[in-house]
């Protein structure tokens, strides 16, 4: 059982661990990017909403978020646990979550903070060449990520639930740290 929220930059590598430890503890790999883009490419009502936003590589409204949110905790798959991966991303969408926990009798065990400068995640941005990481979004990001997520860090760090990795290492260290965390 373990239930994690992944908070970071974009191209911090939150995806690829999230990835690889919701498939060792056999737990959903909730990804709001994931959820939004297979929306865009649906065309369903939540994927026109959210397109525009994503193609400039703004936040996608709070409310749009949270109704998803709302309804993927609640599906019969999440038993286990789970990995937040992308989400909360603004205080507002945190505060939200932990009322939503509430309800729902759930609560999370660690939120990890992957740390990784600027210029690294720019290269690895501009490598990884989805639609949205052209260098004008990807500039904008990481701007929206500084002024509307960054504060995340205080909001969490002020109670006691913050864990840091440092995610300019290989895929593999990052991987055996957080292990390391996890179980300690
Ligand atoms: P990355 O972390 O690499 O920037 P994601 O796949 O997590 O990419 O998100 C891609 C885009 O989806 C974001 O730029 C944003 O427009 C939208 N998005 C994803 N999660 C959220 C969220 N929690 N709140 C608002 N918008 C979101």
């Amino acid at each position: 059982m373990a239930r994690l929220i992944f908070l970071g930059p974009p191209g911090a590598g939150k995806g690829t661990q999230a990835q690889v430890l919701a498939q060792h503890f056999g737990i959903p790999h909730i990804s709001t990017g994931d959820i939004l883009r297979s929306a865009v490419a649906q065309q369903t009502e939540l994927g026109r909403k959210a397109q525009s936003y994503m193609d400039q590589g703004e936040l996608v409204p709070d409310q749009l978020i949270i109704d998803l949110v709302r309804e993927r905790l609640q599906e019969d798959d999440v038993t286990p646990g789970w990995i937040l991966d992308g989400f909360p991303r603004t205080v507002a969408q945190a505060a939200f979550l932990d009322e939503l926990l509430k309800e729902i009798h759930q609560s999370y065990d660690y939120v990890v903070n992957f740390d990784v400068p600027d210029d690294i995640l720019i290269v690895r941005l501009l490598n990884r060449g989805r639609k949205d990481d052209t260098e004008e979004v990807v500039k904008n990001r990481l701007e929206v990520y500084r002024k509307q997520t960054a504060p995340l860090i205080n909001f969490y760090q002020e109670r006691n639930q913050l864990v840091s990795v440092d995610g300019d290492r290989s895929v593999e260290d990052v991987t055996t740290h957080l292990g390391q965390l996890i179980k300690a």
